[in-house]
């Protein structure tokens, strides 16, 4: 079978690579569709990922059983999230696989077949096509979900700073609530897809100071919550600075230190900042009712190409012009 390998310095080859075997709580997938995630384009750029990938978004057929899985079929269409619990933890009783100390991360996602831990599967209602399975169960759907677990129903207006997919995802699902968005990027192409997705004013950072662009959005006072989805340290403090007095910073974006000030950024203006990371696996009924009442989940997706072509879509998505980019493996998806 085919694996995707991440060579480094923005190149990626395909290989052919053993049918992989599942473990004890395993289960082999062979792949529908996979979907490229921004948090692979370090490796991509950078020193690549020794025989593989860190593809981790996709959906597929369950195809083999390891020993002791029980609640799966072969054949089952399923849709996989990459980071597993360990299983009996209180956090995984309740599905915040996340917050297990013992949780496991499956990478290599974009191959004609993968290993997936069984407790990290989820069924595939047949009202949920390929393209929406993956985007519901890998984090393209997951992190926005998950950061808006962390807001108060009182927010009105949201500023996303960064609309890459994950801050798209954040500007469709924020708008589906009811609230106002205003998209903030450098990429007019990003911008003008967050409109369509419903932003109802976009900020175009190099058109003059963005802070002051959306204080001027909000009569002066800021945006109730700020998210952070650029991962870049200008954007980071632009959040804490276009936030209204007692709003709410969202992280989603990675990024290393920060100089911040417990007074300046904290203190004096009653501001809350949390971390959001990944999707919770018991997320998933949530999510897919949204999806049942009308999101348009299929409007983040930009690119659709089959496997053979992965290194013209990783080129594209690198590029920052694209919503979410899908590998397609079968004429099906
Ligand atoms: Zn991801
Ligand atoms: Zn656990």
């Amino acid at each position: 079978m085919k694996r995707l390998i991440l060579d480094g310095e923005s190149r990626v080859t395909m290989a052919d690579a053993p049918e992989p075997v599942a473990g004890p709580g395993e289960v082999v997938i062979q792949t529908a569709v996979s979907a490229l995630c921004g948090s692979e384009l370090h490796d991509y750029r950078s020193g690549g990922v020794a025989g593989g990938n860190n593809g981790h978004e996709a959906a597929g057929w369950v195809r083999a059983l390891g020993a002791g899985v029980t609640g799966l079929t072969v054949g089952q269409r399923v849709g996989v999230s990459a980071i597993a619990g360990c299983g009996h933890c209180t956090y995984c009783a309740l599905g915040q696989y996340t917050w297990c100390r013992g949780f496991s991360f499956y990478g290599n996602m974009h191959a004609e077949q993968f290993l997936a831990a069984a407790n990290a599967c989820h069924p595939l209602p047949d009202d949920v096509a390929w393209e929406a399975g993956v985007l519901l169960t890998g984090d393209g759907l997951g992190v926005p979900y998950h950061t808006s677990t962390k807001l108060a129903d009182s927010v009105r207006t949201v500023a996303v700073f960064g609309v890459g997919p994950v801050g798209l995802g954040s500007v469709l699902l924020q708008a589906h609530l009811g609230r106002r968005v205003i998209a903030v990027d450098r990429s007019a192409t990003r911008l003008a897809l967050a409109r369509r997705l419903g932003a109802q004013a976009v900020v175009q950072v190099d058109d003059g100071d963005p802070v002051a662009a959306v204080r001027a959005l909000t009569d002066d006072t800021g945006a109730d919550v700020c998210i952070e989805a650029a991962g870049r340290p200008e954007s980071a403090l632009a959040c804490f600075a276009a936030v209204r007095t007692a709003g709410t910073v969202v992280f989603n974006g990675e990024q290393g230190a920060l100089p911040i000030s417990p007074s300046e950024q904290f203190i004096r203006r009653d501001i809350t900042a949390v971390g959001a990371w990944f999707y919770h696996f018991g997320e998933y009924p949530a999510m897919l009712q949204l999806y049942r009442d009308g999101l348009r989940l299929h409007d983040l997706i930009t690119d659709r190409l089959p496997f053979a072509d992965a290194a013209d879509a990783y080129a594209r998505f690198a590029a920052g012009q694209t919503g979410k980019v899908l590998l397609r493996y079968t004429d099906e998806a």
